[in-house]
């Protein structure tokens, strides 16, 4: 009696499993990416719902003494070789294109830290920033300061965004900027928990104050990089930080870039910064500028191939689907987390729906 019960589950949450991930493959395959993001996800540049089966990703006891991650702030591993850290905030945006022209013509790679709720807004284009073999980060839902949010709101801004960085391009970031650099050891433990580094910069164009401030000189962004790129003592590389949100600051980022060439420095992504490091949970292998041996099949805005090649696609679509999995959990039932469970156990002991245990699916 007790067995087949237990069998009755499974088969029902199987079915439920295979029904949620149909439905929502048709749906995007139906209306295309652009109609449905807005269908299921929240507005944007509010915070986003709070998910119970996420909030319960992260332990509260291991916080909040918690130390930075090693790397992501530096981007120079030795005195023979300068490497710039390239990044862009804010986006995807219709100024991106722009910004991702230059750096092709350019042969140059950078980090874009995105908002979760313009990529639904934007897919084509973070796409675009994938294919042409740039890095993505996480860069919060709603762009509100992550230390004046409670734990579950920050791991809301976090999970969402994640979800329609999975949806859009089918990769999962491992990196990730809080808005202004808002963070302390409270946040640093939640998003760490969650799988992320954090990666901040160290030289700021305040850029961001040109679409607002009538008093900034849009020059200020070439000078400062020539300031930076000519400073011959510098012990650290760079990490920059520009935007390309505003058509005013996106508009000075090639003239930025051609001093970081001038000056004998490699613009590259931030995983790049440190050999080898990952950018994405995915098995996927960023171009490096720095590398002779780097693979050149990636840049340019044609062409089919990805930034690398996706050994596991399957991970992938597993982490995926937990995370709609979840958030259907929170919504169908109040104990969602009993329904988590259960359904880790299908994930576990199906083979046809996931290769690894929940515990590191999830992130
Ligand atoms: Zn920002």
């Amino acid at each position: 009696m007790y067995n087949k019960n237990i069998f009755k589950i499974y088969i029902t949450l199987i079915t439920l499993v295979v029904s949620i991930t149909t439905t929502d493959a048709a749906l995007a395959n139906s209306t295309g990416l652009n109609s449905s993001f807005p269908q299921t996800f929240p507005p944007p540049d509010l915070p986003p719902p709070i998910v119970p089966a996420w909030s319960a990703l992260v332990d509260k006891s291991k916080y909040p003494k918690v130390p930075p991650n090693p790397g992501g702030y530096q981007c120079a591993p030795g005195p023979d070789t300068y490497y710039w850290g390239l990044t862009y905030d804010d986006g995807p945006s219709e100024n991106t294109p722009g910004v991702l022209d230059a750096l092709a013509q350019r042969n140059q790679k950078a980090t874009f830290f995105v908002i979760g709720s313009r990529v639904f807004q934007n897919p084509d284009i973070l796409a675009r920033i994938v294919k042409e073999g740039h890095q993505i980060g996480v860069h919060t839902w709603s762009h509100t300061p992550l230390t004046t949010q409670t734990d579950e709101q920050i791991i809301a801004e976090m999970k969402w965004t994640e979800l329609a960085i999975q949806k859009a391009v089918n990769l999962t970031p491992l990196y990730m900027r809080p808005p202004t650099g808002d963070i302390d050891d409270r946040v640093r433990g939640i998003v760490q928990q969650l799988g992320y580094k954090v990666a901040l910069w160290n030289h700021d164009t305040f850029d961001w104050k040109s679409f607002s401030d009538p008093k900034y000189d849009l020059n200020w962004i070439p000078g400062n990089f020539t300031l930076w790129a000519t400073n011959k003592t510098a012990t650290t590389g760079v990490i920059s930080l520009e935007h390309d949100l505003y058509n005013t600051s996106a508009s000075k980022a090639p003239a930025a870039m051609d001093i970081v060439k001038a000056n004998g420095f490699t613009a590259l992504q931030i995983a790049n910064c440190v050999p080898n490091a990952p950018a994405y949970v995915e098995n996927v292998v960023l171009p490096n500028p720095a590398s002779t041996s780097s693979p050149s099949g990636t840049s340019g805005s044609s062409g089919t191939s990805g930034p690398g090649s996706l050994a596991k696609p399957s991970a992938t679509e597993t982490r995926y689907v937990i995370n709609v999995l979840a958030i259907f959990s929170s919504i169908s039932s109040k104990t969602g987390l009993l329904f988590l469970n259960l359904v880790a156990l299908v994930f576990v002991q199906s083979p046809g729906l996931g290769e690894r245990p929940l515990k590191q699916a999830n992130r």
